[in-house]
């Protein structure tokens, strides 16, 4: 018998967390954080959790803030000493994003000196003391938790390092996908065939409750295809990217593209830490995390510079070029500075690679028309832009595939947009006959009890 209790990803996208209740004690699945706030609303409710029995253990899927954020603060404010497990590559690209939480590369850009204590955030020796309590796992081990509970990790796609985690206790098999994607052009797809069993609760991501992708091999031609006629017209492509995952993607697929039909503009990629993330992926590509492909490309065609060379190449020379750079919002940082310049010109090119959350600058961007001046900072918007999503989380398609081979008693959907997940949650219903399928609200408990069939 397990209870299930939300703390965040609840209709929207931010703040994975969730808490199993089991016979042994609560079992933390994610501590993520939500970007868009800087109050406490920021953190999962850490009150309700040690309120509701001992936490026996945390498991983080993979490495993105919205997942593994909170952690310095269930550590080192909440004083948590219990078991932390994570894989190798997780633990090593948190270092990266949790610096990145602090705020401190976005608020240099603005030039304010934050009150650590006033934006509810932690130190980067907080960080590390954090990090130094993570226990490692790999695919395929099994954690047991006192007498009655087991936990499987498997592989989730998505982003380097990322598990998904199949929990078995008394009465219930139950499997958390955190984000998991089918293959990607250098991740191996999620392992949803090589779970223990059969889950009898599903606590799933739905990023995309209602869209439906194109297939990969498409939605790749298109990305170069567009990179390419832009550069032969002279044009500059700039693709604003988050530091951490999708950016090696496309870094791979231009290397690969480069390679094959022997191109030689400049590629460019800037972006805090940049060699040293791209150094976790080299380190791991042999544990079985990445594609045969992938692992066979070698890094000619990308360079990684500073930000500083990367603006003189944009506004002092013709040269027609890519630029890939952080933050992934255009709202700030280099990717503003680099899109004021590229926007006035009807030949360059803005390609958005992921999926944009409404109200975003980019996505209002998306969505003007050509020569409309920007509202923030009146920039001319005459350059092409498209929004192409590559594959790091399950469609529609997948999403219902995948229920109705599994068959679960239950389906909980999280880590979406909560209109879109209600429809989604009554395709379910109506098609699969799966009647015990929520899309809660945070800070709810459900109950899980499925006697083995
Ligand atoms: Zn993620
Ligand atoms: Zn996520």
């Amino acid at each position: 018998m397990l209870e299930l209790l939300t703390l965040g990803a609840c209709r929207q996208v931010g703040k994975s967390c969730f808490i199993l209740k089991t016979l042994e004690g609560l079992i933390m699945l994610d501590c993520g954080l939500h970007p868009s706030y800087d109050d406490p609303q920021r953190y999962p409710n850490f009150e309700l959790v040690f309120s509701s029995g001992p936490l026996r253990a945390v498991f983080i899927t993979h490495c993105h803030a919205d997942h593994i954020g909170a952690l310095p603060i269930l550590t080192e404010r909440w004083n948590y000493r219990g078991p932390i497990y994570m894989s190798a590559p997780t633990k090593e690209l948190a270092y990266f994003i949790l610096e990145d939480c602090l705020g401190a590369w976005s608020d240099q850009d603005r030039g304010v000196v934050r009150d650590e204590e006033e934006a509810h955030s932690y130190t980067p020796c907080q960080v590390k003391s954090c990090l130094s309590k993570v226990q490692l796992i790999e695919p395929g081990m099994v954690i047991t938790i006192g007498k009655s509970v087991q936990v499987h990790s498997l592989i989730a796609g998505h982003v380097l390092g990322a598990c998904m985690f199949f929990v078995s206790a008394v009465n219930c098999r139950f499997l958390y996908t955190g984000d998991f994607s089918g293959c990607t052009f250098h991740l191996m797809p999620a392992q949803i065939g090589a779970m223990p069993g059969t889950p009898d609760v599903i606590l799933c991501e739905a990023t995309y409750a209602t869209s439906l992708k194109d297939t990969r091999l498409n939605k790749q031609a298109e990305f170069f295809q567009s990179i390419v006629d832009c550069l032969l017209d002279g044009g500059k492509v700039l693709i604003p990217v988050f530091a951490v995952g999708r950016a090696q993607e496309l870094l791979w697929l231009l290397e690969m593209y480069w390679k094959r039909f022997q191109l030689r503009f400049p590629i460019f990629f800037s972006a805090k830490n940049a060699e040293r993330v791209l150094y976790v992926y080299t380190k791991y590509a042999e544990d079985g995390w990445t594609t045969k492909e992938c692992r066979e490309l070698e890094w000619n065609a990308i360079r990684v510079v500073d930000p500083e060379v990367l603006c003189s190449w944009v506004t002092q020379s013709d040269v027609p070029l890519v630029a890939l750079t952080t933050p992934g919002t255009l709202a700030r940082g280099l990717s503003l500075q680099i899109f004021q310049w590229i926007a006035p010109e009807e030949k360059n090119l803005l390609i958005i690679p992921h999926f944009c959350l409404y109200g975003t600058m980019e996505q209002r961007m998306l969505e003007k028309k050509k020569g409309e001046e920007g509202e923030e900072e009146s920039i001319p918007i005459r350059c092409k832009t498209m929004n192409l999503h590559f594959g790091f989380h399950w469609d529609t398609r997948d999403l219902l595939l995948f229920f109705s081979f599994w068959k679960p008693s239950c389906v909980v959907l999280v880590h979406g947009e909560g209109q879109k997940m209600d429809y989604l949650a009554r395709v379910i219903k109506d098609e699969l006959g799966i009647q015990d399928c929520w899309v809660p609200q945070e800070e709810q408990w459900l109950t899980c009890n499925y006697p083995t069939k």
